[in-house]
């Protein structure tokens, strides 16, 4: 499964024929291909393509038959995508992109069909490919299909890891739990942030299953890490607990829900162990099902949590919509407030409201221990960040649990 989509193309193969039904494309990794079209009974070379060009995309778009031939100049590794996998990204486009992209393309085959190979200014790799954009479009476009299909395999190949940074109480500077942080390690490319892969799990559907291995890996890891703490730690009013993320995509299917609930009764996990996290931006996008499904979870056990809050969403209304337990405040207010007074105020603010509306408030990106003496000042309950600990992978999080002495604030 996972060699499976890589192929290689000695010198002289038909990659794509033309004529021919098209439903895949290939991004080529090393080597060099020609691209010829029929003319008059014989084949003429229109181009030539190198390593990190895609070839025969347009059959993701549409499904008419290929344009022209590619021949391999010498022998060729590709990475094969099926028009299945891009499918999806095609379903979920807006309905005038769709069409607009449709538009374009009927016409750019009319076009090849009509003309002559000179007047084909897209195939040859100046013109259209020439600009800067373009170049960084193109870029971009190659390393977001690479990701998403390098990223089908690596659950099953074992790469992504979770790592955990401590969320501290600052009344009793306790460990109030830890947050799960996805981490890639990538055979190739080392260890990739979330910043990267996320948002392509996110477009491609694919977070529901890094979301539902997450949560499976959380259930495991609250359990060493209840294991390892001192007993005295667990007596405190917060359960020791590990909160996950979560996608809106996650809520989409309907299922979010049970499938939640199953993870827990299997693992045996006590519900008030595992927090859940999700975007104030990312609620927004699909609030119906969102509320349904987390309103649920709390009746379960399990707490909710806004992520970044202030960063998205500008309407305080959706806080009475739906069902939290507590508002992550943003980093970049943190950053921001002690070099101004108003982001101070702000975070007072915050801190004021989310409390007026029963709600527990963490912050998140405390660097130096002012931040962490401000924030708490101010009536703040928990707070993470460097000034304590870096996310750490889970045997560290279990010294770590073992080794904290909880110590005061200046
Ligand atoms: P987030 O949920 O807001 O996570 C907090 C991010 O801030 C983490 O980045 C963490 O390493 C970083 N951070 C923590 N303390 C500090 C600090 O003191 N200073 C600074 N500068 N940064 C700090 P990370 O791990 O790179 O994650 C980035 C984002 O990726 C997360 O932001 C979250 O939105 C997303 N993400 C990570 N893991 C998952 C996951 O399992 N599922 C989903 N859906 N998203 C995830
Ligand atoms: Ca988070
Ligand atoms: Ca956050």
């Amino acid at each position: 499964m996972a060699g499976s989509t890589k192929k290689i193309f000695k010198k002289g193969d038909l990659l794509i024929r033309e004529g021919e039904q098209g439903d895949r494309a290939y991004v080529l990794e090393s080597g060099s291909v020609e691209i010829l079209i029929q003319r008059d009974g014989a084949l003429i070379q229109i181009g030539t393509r190198g390593a990190g060009s895609i070839i025969g995309e347009m059959a993701m778009i549409d499904d008419r038959p290929r344009t022209a031939t590619v021949r391999a100049l010498e022998d060729c590794q590709v990475m094969e995508i099926s028009r299945d996998d891009f499918s999806h990204r095609v379903d979920s486009a807006d309905p005038i992109l769709k069409m607009v992209m449709r538009v374009i393309m009927t016409r750019y085959r009319d076009m090849i069909s009509r003309s002559q190979f000179v007047q084909i200014p897209t195939l040859s790799t100046t013109a259209a490919e020439s600009t800067e954009n373009n170049d960084e479009l193109h870029k971009l476009a190659v390393s977001t299909i690479k990701i998403h299909h390098e990223l089908k395999t690596a659950l099953e190949r074992n790469e992504l890891v979770l790592y955990y940074q401590p969320i501290i109480d600052l009344q009793n500077m306790k460990i109030a739990g830890f947050e799960a942080l996805m981490r890639w390690k990538h055979p190739e490319r080392g260890m990739i942030s979330p910043g990267v892969f996320i948002p392509v799990a996110e477009e491609s559907g694919l977070i529901v299953d890094l979301s539902r291995w997450a949560l499976d890996v959380s259930c495991d890891a609250v359990k060493s890490i209840r294991q390892a703490a001192n007993p005295k730690l667990l007596s405190t009013a917060y359960p020791l607990s590990v909160s996950v993320n979560f996608s809106v995509k996650d809520f989409a299917s309907g299922n979010f829900f049970n499938q939640v609930q199953s993870t827990l009764r299997d693992k045996g996990t006590d519900p008030s162990y595992i927090h859940l996290e999700i975007t104030e931006s990312l609620l927004m996008e699909a609030p119906g099902p969102a509320k349904e499904a987390l309103e649920k979870c709390r009746q379960l056990g399990v707490s909710v949590s806004i992520d970044d809050f202030g960063t998205g969403y500008s309407s305080l209304s959706y806080l009475h919509f739906f069902p939290i337990d507590n508002l992550k405040i943003d980093q970049s207010f943190i950053r921001s407030m002690s070099k101004q007074p108003s982001s101070y105020m702000l975070v007072k603010s915050i801190i004021g409201l989310a409390h007026n509306m029963n709600m527990k408030v963490i912050a998140e990106g405390i660097e130096t221990e002012e931040e962490a003496s401000t924030i708490k000042g101010l009536g703040c309950e928990e707070c993470q960040g460097f000034w304590f600990a870096r996310p750490m992978p889970l045997e560290d999080a279990l010294k770590f649990v073992q080794n904290w002495v909880p110590t005061k604030i200046a």
